[in-house]
């Protein structure tokens, strides 16, 4: 059994808590940070992978930023990258710059900007179209309709296939 403290998950847990007190973080079975509550949740894994330092330090970016819910889907996007950026200084600042894998970076994102293509393409033109509110596309091309689910800040990393 791991003593406190002795991964590198665990130290930079116990950094960001004394750093940060008033952000709480809470063991979950997730990461993800959470605005009403100021928590950033987060998951312990057997492995020590560096995934974990990544995620953490990800969800504590958003945390840092203040971010919010937000209305259009491309601001998604947009937060995930500002969050990303804190989390490089972040990184820089703890030590964890080994644990910043560029590729898991951009994977991440990735998965946003499919997220984000999917719905904003028109189901039966398929022209790429503007969101009018942010619960509903038009299509520009054919005005064609359709609504989308509300999408929460922090969707998991990976889509599952
Ligand atoms: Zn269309
Ligand atoms: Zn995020």
């Amino acid at each position: 059994m791991a003593e406190l403290g002795s991964t590198a998950f665990e130290s930079l847990l116990l950094r960001i808590a004394a750093d940060y007190p008033y952000i709480q973080l809470i063991e979950s079975s997730k990461f993800s940070w959470h605005s009403r509550k100021n928590s950033v949740t987060y998951k312990k894994s057997i492995e020590d992978t560096g995934e974990d330092v990544l995620a953490l330090l990800h969800e504590v970016g958003h945390a840092l930023l203040y971010h919010k819910a937000y209305t259009y889907d491309f601001e998604l996007l947009q937060l995930e990258i500002a969050a990303w950026e804190k989390a490089r200084e972040l990184a820089n600042h703890y030590g964890n710059e080994t644990a910043l894998n560029e590729d898991y970076v951009q994977d991440c994102l990735d998965t946003y900007r499919d997220w984000l293509h999917l719905r904003a393409t028109c189901p039966i033109c398929f022209a790429r179209s503007l969101q009018n509110s942010s619960s509903h596309y038009q299509c520009f091309n054919c005005r064609t309709e359709w609504r989308v689910s509300r999408s929460r800040l922090c969707r998991p990393y990976r889509l599952q296939t």
